[in-house]
């Protein structure tokens, strides 16, 4: 069975922009789903369609077995703990610390304080940040910053982690550390992950299958290997 199912969602803006259209997908468990396209093509508003952060107008999203679209918002707060999100720009909080940051998840989903730093620190040692835990994010280079991203994606041990462009702010050689260890949040951890890209080289690394969006519509969808595969 799929964790992830899109039936037939579509997602027209106010102002008349269909950014997704009628788009099907299923993601098995313990894999890695890559959504190419060229800007403006409903990537970035697909992805968030997935936990709901973008309402549907058409169709049903389910994870896990939930299908989201039927949920109240609060049972919707709760099945979004099960998805981790990680951002082009990182966006974490200037004024905390980055044991703080990764803290904060935690919190909010309603873990004690001492809980909470502990399962943060495991999650910056994952990371391979245990001892940035006291600095704060400008202390940090842009690859660090993106690991704090990821550990607090994980601190609440989400089944699903959704990463939005979350190699095209860094260099080569930091998107190649950055892509490790997606690998691994994905082989060690068994977290489900899909990630969109314009960048064709991080699906070939990462990805297991991959779907090609264009105005809203996949035009492509299969293995990556049968896709990259010479003619
Ligand atoms: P991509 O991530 O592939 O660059 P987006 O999902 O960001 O594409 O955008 C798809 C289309 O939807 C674009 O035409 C964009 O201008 C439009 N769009 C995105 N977000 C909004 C919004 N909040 N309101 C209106 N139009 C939007
Ligand atoms: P500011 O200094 O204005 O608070 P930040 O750089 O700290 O801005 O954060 C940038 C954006 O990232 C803000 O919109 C904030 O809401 C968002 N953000 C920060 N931390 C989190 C988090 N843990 N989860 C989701 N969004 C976050």
């Amino acid at each position: 069975r799929p964790l992830i199912q899109l039936d037939d969602v579509s997602k027209e803006f106010a102002g008349g922009t269909v950014a997704v259209d009628r788009v099907s997908l299923a993601v098995a468990p313990g894999s890695v789903f890559g959504i190419v396209g060229h800007s403006g093509a409903g990537k970035s508003t697909l992805l968030r369609l997935i936990n709901l952060l973008e309402t549907p107008t058409t169709g049903t999203v389910t994870v896990a077995g939930q299908e989201l679209t039927a949920l109240g918002s609060r049972q919707l707060r709760a099945a979004r703990r099960d998805i981790g999100m990680v951002f082009q720009q990182f966006n974490l909080f200037r004024s905390r610390t980055v044991l703080g940051n990764v803290a904060y998840p935690l919190r909010q989903a309603g873990a004690t304080r001492a809980e909470a730093r502990e399962r943060a620190a495991e999650a910056l040692r994952f990371v391979g940040l245990a001892d940035q835990a006291r600095r704060y994010p400008e202390q940090l280079s842009g690859g660090q910053r993106q690991r704090v991203g990821i550990a607090r994606a994980l601190a609440t041990e989400p089944r699903v982690l959704l990463c939005d462009e979350a190699t095209s702010a860094l260099d080569p050689q930091t998107t190649q550390e950055v892509l490790a260890l997606l690998r691994r949040v994905n082989d060690e951890l068994g977290v489900t992950i899909v990630l969109i890209t314009h960048e064709m080289e991080v699906v070939r690394a990462v990805c297991d299958r991959m779907a090609v969006l264009d105005a809203g519509r996949i035009v492509e969808m299969g293995p990556v290997r049968e896709l990259f595969a010479a003619p």
